[in-house]
């Protein structure tokens, strides 16, 4: 019986029912860790079925191939899946962040020409906004892309490029006029990262995983009809683009509710808990993870009545970084040498990246001081 007055009750049973039916133990395990070339096969053929049931993108309009889901659906479909292991579309930055990006930009041959491949996992995207000398300050990117006749030329140098190595497609920030002021000058390119001159050097991190990647462009000839949004006005595309992957931390609290579960299902981790001081720093981590749920139901709800959601985004971010690093060290003191060991050593690595991705802690605790307390603005560069 379909509940009209509960949508996302609807929505939860529906994916239930789908998952118990689809969902395979090799799916679950292809999920775990980086998505690198073994498990790739096996998440691209989840990823067809999961677009193919209208389940990968539940947040996109029913016209590209989503279910215009609101927020308490987005938010049933996130504990769903989470909750049953079930991986998300292969190309995670492509989906979130660049989609919307398409859809509020693109023009229409772009979207029809982008956006079912990247919701398949058929083209997987990466985007490409930092460089060696623009992070934080991303304003300050001087990768440059050159008019010439009906293309424009590339040069220049991005870094940290998540799925770099396996991407087909950038999202790349370049600078086209060097003239204006910082952020008037830059474009957004859809570039093919297969065109000659492009040359894709993966970054190996301290958990062995090619997560990232260089990439180089000598003289890329990128067709005019590739740049998104107007030309000069690629700092606006970049700032939907980051309002969507910010929004994207309303899911973190799912993952770390899930790996403090499996922490404790370990073998010796209820001896360990014998002690009351580990007691003490278990609850401590449940504690961040409670209250990282309710800054985002408080953000939803904000939004629900049309207020500006604040900054919770930024909040959410700090908390995770800290019980992220917190429940990575918690594994090594609970588990003792078995915690330095396989996925739980992995995690230690790579929980350092939780006070970078998305904003560093310090940009964020900017944030929070300007535009949450209303303390004076930091002198920025023009
Ligand atoms: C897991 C992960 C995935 C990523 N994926 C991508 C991707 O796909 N595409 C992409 O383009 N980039 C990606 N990045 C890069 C990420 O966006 C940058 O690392 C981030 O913007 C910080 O830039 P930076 O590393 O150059 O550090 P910097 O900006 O140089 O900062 C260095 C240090 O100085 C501090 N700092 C900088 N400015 C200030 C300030 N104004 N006030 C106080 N402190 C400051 C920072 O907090 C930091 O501690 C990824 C990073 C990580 C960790």
């Amino acid at each position: 019986m379909t509940d009209v007055g509960d949508p996302a009750g609807t929505l939860r049973r529906s994916l239930r029912a789908w998952l118990a039916a689809e969902l395979t133990p090799e799916v679950v395990a292809a999920g775990t860790g980086a998505p690198d070339e073994e498990r790739l096969d096996v998440l691209r053929a989840w990823n067809r079925r999961l677009a193919d049931a209208g389940w990968a993108a539940p947040a996109w309009p029913t016209a590209f191939g989503g279910r215009d889901a609101g927020i308490e659906e987005q938010v049933a479909y996130l504990e769903e899946m989470s909750g049953a292991g079930a991986p998300g579309p292969v190309n995670v930055i492509g989906v979130s962040n660049i989609a919307p990006a398409i859809m509020t930009y693109g023009t229409a041959e772009q979207q029809e020409r982008f956006l079912r491949p990247m919701l398949r996992g058929d083209e997987i995207w990466s985007q490409g906004m930092s460089e060696p000398d623009a992070g934080s300050d991303l304003a300050s990117l001087r990768t440059a892309a050159v008019a010439d006749g009906d293309s424009f030329v590339v040069n220049g140098q991005k870094t940290w490029n998540s799925l770099g190595s396996l991407a087909d497609w950038c999202q790349l920030y370049v600078r086209t006029d060097p003239d204006a002021p910082r952020h008037a000058g830059i474009s957004c390119l859809l570039v093919d990262l297969r065109s000659p001159g492009v040359e894709v050097r993966p970054l190996r991190t301290m958990t062995g995983e090619h997560l990232f990647s260089e990439l180089f462009f000598t003289d890329v000839r990128v067709p005019a009809s590739a740049v998104l949004g107007s030309l000069h006005q690629g700092w606006q595309v970049a700032m939907t683009t980051l309002s969507f992957e910010r929004a994207g931390v309303a899911r973190l609290h799912l993952g770390l509710s899930r790996k403090l579960a499996d922490l404790l299902a370990e073998p010796g981790a209820a001896e360990a808990l014998a002690d009351p001081r580990m007691r003490q720093r278990v609850a401590q981590v449940y504690a961040e993870i409670a209250c990282m749920r309710w800054s985002v139901d408080r953000s939803f709800a904000a939004l629900r009545q049309g207020r500006p959601s604040g900054v919770g985004g930024s909040l959410t971010k700090l908390a995770w970084g800290r019980a992220d690093q917190e429940l990575a060290t918690l594994a090594l003191d609970l588990l003792g040498m078995a915690g330095t060991l396989g996925g739980w050593a992995t995690n230690l690595a790579a929980s350092r990246q939780a006070s970078i991705a998305g904003g560093t802690t310090e940009i964020n605790l900017t944030i929070v001081a300007e535009q949450g307390l209303g303390l004076p603005r930091e002198p920025r560069a023009r």
